[in-house]
């Protein structure tokens, strides 16, 4: 648990990677809210015990759940009854598409698909919630709405699509900090399940104009350590990055793989995930076509072909 700013906390485990995001605390006078739960029960509930300290006579009564990610939402079954849940109705489609079923089935694919999977998400206990599966949001919203709780005063904004269909931000003026669940991975390669790219750039834009407009001065991402705003810039830099590099590949015919294979990361190569260049490229590659957004699966099997091809390279040198 660390202190973000005012009432605000962000619970940020040691490292980022696959599966291991972050969750937010905004206490108020007698009420608290939550951002986003965790990718399984035993993990939600120790996070929970580790908050419960920050807001004695608070109790938690909203839950926002930042998008449809299995890592910010799967430990909704945790929370009380009462407590009320919160989506964008674009994340509740993603959702709904997308349940511990079908996150739980990735590491059985044979192949490369699966031990990929089995190795991003095999220490996480989403089997068991195939049968017990996590309560959806109750309450859903398009665009933006205002929530008061506990007399804090807090924005929600969807971005999306971006990240995901869609990508809410929980903006806290009293406290100058918002919550920008996975449209800001710091310190780790993002990764695009829709698109497209450019309007996630637009959404990191929107994101830095939250100084000006409403005093935010500092972003706990969906992933990694708590950052000043105008780090977010970096996340629009990667992005646009990849988009010139992938695009460029795409005019002169390159495959996916070959694209993925080709694009030197520079500046970006030394962080955590790299392998998510790939599953990028296809997104954006798609995007150029016209095509929908590549499944979880095709993208999956692109990232475990690029790391196998990346880890031979390596190997033959
Ligand atoms: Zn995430």
């Amino acid at each position: 648990m660390q202190h973000v700013a005012g009432g605000t906390h962000a619970w940020v485990p040691p490292r980022g990677g696959w599966g291991h995001s972050n969750t937010g605390l905004i206490v108020g006078e007698g009420a608290s809210l939550l951002v986003d739960t965790l990718f399984d029960r035993p993990r939600t509930e120790a996070m929970l015990g580790q908050m419960a300290p920050h807001h004695e006579g608070a109790p938690i009564t909203v839950a926002v759940n930042t998008h449809g990610n299995g890592d910010h939402w799967f430990g909704n079954g945790v929370l009380h009854a009462d407590v009320e849940i919160v989506a964008s109705a674009a994340s509740v489609l993603d959702m709904e598409a997308v349940g511990p079923a079908t996150v739980a089935s990735l590491p059985g694919i044979p192949g490369p698909i699966g031990a990929f999977t089995a190795s991003c998400f095999g220490d996480f206990a989403i089997a068991e919630l195939v049968e017990d599966p996590p309560r959806l949001p109750g309450t859903t919203f398009t665009g933006s709405r205002e929530l008061s709780v506990g007399g804090v005063e807090v924005l929600l904004l969807d971005l999306g699509p971006a990240h995901t269909r869609g990508d809410t931000v929980v903006v806290c003026p009293r406290d100058g900090v918002v919550l920008a669940g996975d449209l800001v991975f710091a310190e780790g390669t993002p990764i695009m399940w829709e698109g497209p790219v450019e309007r996630w750039i637009e959404a990191c834009t929107r994101l830095r104009a939250l100084g000006a407009d409403h005093g935010i001065t500092q972003v706990v991402p969906g992933h990694g350590p708590v950052l000043p705003l105008a780090r977010v810039g970096e996340m629009a830099d990667y992005l646009s990055f990849v988009a010139e590099e992938a695009g460029e590949r795409h005019a002169r015919g390159l495959t996916v793989e070959e694209a993925a294979r080709d694009i030197d990361l520079g500046p970006f190569a030394h962080l955590p995930e790299s392998e998510r260049l790939a599953a990028n490229v296809l997104a954006i590659y798609r995007q150029l076509e016209g095509g929908p957004a590549p499944t979880g699966p095709e993208m999956f099997g692109c990232m475990a072909q690029w790391a196998r091809a990346t880890a031979g390279a390596e190997e033959g040198e």
